[in-house]
């Protein structure tokens, strides 16, 4: 290819908010033919907001959003942050108020585990309270499945071995996201979303910006996506990638293009080919586009 061409896209690309690590990135975009998108932080805005609070039994409100938002405090995760500054924002304290854990583990994909004001506290999905054998469970049922079939993710807590209660969180679908979709498909990709959330949330969303059920992968744990791409890949699909989390890196470095968003981790933009500078997923679309359009110019 004619670098000279090459440099020219790649200044294009930076007045369209496209970082390009180098300019021969816009040879592996040629060919893509599926899009692979990451739903927490790049579909939807990743800013997640405390909605409900839901105690069990004789469970004191006070202590499960102490607990859970003391534990929380200690993890990165957008989930992890809106239940530590809601928590703290219910309690009337700030956020640094909160105690500090004893003892914090992150379990990714699942929650996190730890020790708070002496007992022994796990916040995040049900598997994560069942694999430890927490009792109780079926007292948190019902509320989270009123959570997921209002597209919320439910955050089950328990403490002490006991099922405590549960917080729900959600976040907003990005505007741009559905007519990014439209584009994306107009320049023939097949969209697939990606997600460690559960297969409600994830419907809920898929459905609010145009992709089918069959290609909405839910439920996958951080180190399982990029089985998903190299199955993709193994269909001998040629895929684009899009995320932001720690959590999609080794998915984003698997694609045959990864992009990350401009807004996300610092191990998503280092995985990618491409960084899209605005939190905005209709500039993929423009990056395809540009890509094409320079490479055509070559031809
Ligand atoms: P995504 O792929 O959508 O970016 P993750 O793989 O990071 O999501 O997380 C998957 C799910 O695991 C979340 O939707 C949430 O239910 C749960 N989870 C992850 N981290 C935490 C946490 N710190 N606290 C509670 N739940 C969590
Ligand atoms: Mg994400």
């Amino acid at each position: 290819a004619t670098p000279t061409a090459l440099m020219v896209g790649t200044g294009r690309g930076a007045q369209l908010g496209i970082l390009i690590k180098g300019p021969e990135v816009l040879e592996s975009t040629r060919r893509v033919d599926t899009v692979v998108l990451d739903k927490t932080g790049t579909v939807t805005t990743g800013r997640m907001e405390l909605e409900d609070v839901y105690a069990a039994g004789d469970t004191d409100e006070k202590q499960l959003l102490r607990l859970t938002g003391a534990l929380e405090h200690a993890s990165e995760h957008p989930v992890a942050r809106a239940l530590a500054a809601g928590a703290a924002g219910r309690l009337g304290l700030g956020a640094g108020e909160l105690p500090a854990p004893e003892r914090f583990e992150n379990v990714p994909g699942l929650g996190v585990r730890g020790a708070v004001d002496g007992h022994e506290v796990l916040a995040g999905r049900e598997r994560l309270l069942a694999e430890a054998g927490v009792t109780g469970l079926e007292a948190l049922t019902a509320a989270g499945e009123r959570a997921r079939a209002a597209g919320r993710t439910a955050v089950l807590v328990a403490w002490d071995g006991a099922a405590r209660g549960v917080l729900t969180v959600a976040d907003a679908v990005r505007e741009t996201s559905a007519e990014a979709v439209r584009e994306l498909r107009a320049l023939g990709l097949e969209p697939v979303l990606l997600t460690g959330d559960n297969k409600a949330v994830a419907d809920a969303v898929a459905e609010r910006v145009g992709i089918a059920p069959e290609a909405v992968y839910a439920e996958v744990l951080p180190q399982d996506k990029v089985d998903v791409v190299t199955r993709l890949r193994g269909e001998g699909r040629v895929v684009a990638m899009v995320g932001d989390g720690v959590n999609d890196a080794a998915a984003l470095a698997a694609a045959d293009l990864g992009l990350a968003m401009g807004t996300g981790t610092d191990a998503a933009i280092e995985a990618s080919d491409l960084t899209l500078a605005r939190g905005d997923l209709r500039v993929a679309a423009d990056a395809i586009r540009l890509a094409r359009k320079t490479l055509a110019t070559i031809k």
